[in-house]
């Protein structure tokens, strides 16, 4: 069965109601079978698994192709319990356009407990080569990259890391695996921030870490998740299912649009650039075409010609799209990167990034036009 039917079909909750769509089991606590010690139903706790969050990871580790998912209460979460898999000492190497909050989670969280890092352009995998030391453990991937848009070669990074006796982990939060599918390359762990693509709508906060087979920090992974407890509600895992049935719907309008306003927004004469992965001027478009399946995603960074003040002027002036952080909701969202990742960032002060929603294009196009007209 394909995709789209499965997310529909399987590993949802049946109970004695006859009701079609699954319930929601806030319960925090589960009985103990008749010999006072099993439980019957395989749920105890809820900190340790319910009913919702079962649903929500088995579809997930399908949607990846992977043999197991643990999902977290956020993405920095699931992000957060990767880098307490390694031990003092490692060292990582992440893009240096990394999602900014992983570069703060490891400055703030983990700088003290021995691990170090090394920001890599991975676009060309010179870099990479060279960044490697003895004690590297860990190779980060965010393909495509935020907000520079760089492509990564998945493939080539992983076989590079495993020359090594790295581990990888691929932020596929962007690219969502209706486009990449990272195990398939290779990848030892896919993170997903499920409050952009899968969440969809702009209302659940989530996170997961998707398997690949046998691999040997899963059984630390869930204890962490067990433990720590960052786990998301029975609600947000009932919503983000409901979410699930409707993303394979929602993906190809999200990229429809984007590449329909990449193309325009590259011919007008107010834009320096356009960064796309689907424009053949994206300097990865040769890679982005075999590793994304069918499309490009919904995201995009345009530089306005002139300076701050202009782009900012533009994102205040588009009327449909809302000037705020976040992306993958249905909703368009326009954001100036270099206010909140602050004066130590490298985003260009004329970079605006786009989360293109699935309004009617025509409609989003002629914001742009207005808005542009003004600047
Ligand atoms: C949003 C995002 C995250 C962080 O996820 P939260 O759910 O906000 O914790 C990580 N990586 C990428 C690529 C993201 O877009």
């Amino acid at each position: 069965m394909e995709f789209s039917t499965r997310i529909i079909h399987e590993d949802n909750i049946k109970d004695s109601s006859g009701a079609v769509m699954s319930p929601i089991i806030l319960s925090t606590t589960f009985e103990r079978g008749e010999d006072g010690i099993n439980f019957p139903s395989g749920f105890f706790y809820s900190r340790y698994d319910n009913p919702n969050r079962h649903s929500l990871e088995s579809k997930l580790a399908k949607m990846e192709g992977g043999s197991s998912c643990v999902s977290f209460a956020s993405g920095l979460a699931a992000a957060t319990v990767v880098f307490q898999s390694l031990k003092t000492g490692d060292h990582i190497i992440l893009p240096d356009d990394t999602y900014f909050s992983i570069r703060s989670i490891l400055d703030t969280m983990f700088s003290g407990f021995g691990l170090t890092y090394t920001l890599v352009d991975m676009s060309d995998l010179n870099n990479l080569k060279a960044a490697f030391q003895p004690n590297t453990k860990l190779i980060w991937m965010e393909t495509p990259s935020n907000p520079l848009i760089k492509v990564t070669d998945i493939a080539a990074v992983t076989a590079i890391a495993k020359a090594h006796n790295c581990f990888t982990v691929a932020d596929n939060t962007w690219a969502t695996p209706f486009y990449t599918k990272p195990l398939e390359l290779g990848v030892d762990i896919v993170l997903h921030s499920t409050t952009k693509y899968f969440g969809g709508h702009s209302d659940i906060l989530g996170g997961a870490l998707i398997f690949a087979a046998d691999n040997t920090r899963y059984e630390f992974i869930r204890a962490c998740q067990k433990l720590g407890g960052a786990v998301p509600s029975p609600y947000d895992c009932w919503l983000l299912c409901r979410s699930l049935t409707t993303f394979t719907a929602r993906m190809p309008i999200h990229t429809n649009n984007a590449m329909q306003l990449a193309q325009y927004l590259e011919t007008h004469p107010k834009i320096e650039r356009v960064l796309y992965p689907g424009l053949p001027s994206h300097p990865q478009h040769e890679i982005a075409k075999q590793q994304m399946k069918g499309g490009f995603g919904g995201m995009l960074s345009i530089l306005v010609k002139g300076d701050r003040a202009a782009a900012l002027k533009l994102a205040t002036d588009l009327r449909l799209f809302t000037h705020a952080t976040s992306l993958g909701g249905v909703e368009s969202l326009i954001e100036h990167r270099k206010s909140i990742e602050g004066p130590a960032s490298a985003t260009p002060d004329n970079l605006l990034r786009i989360s293109v929603g699935i309004e009617d294009i025509k409609d989003l196009i002629e914001d742009f036009e207005q808005a542009l007209n003004s600047i």
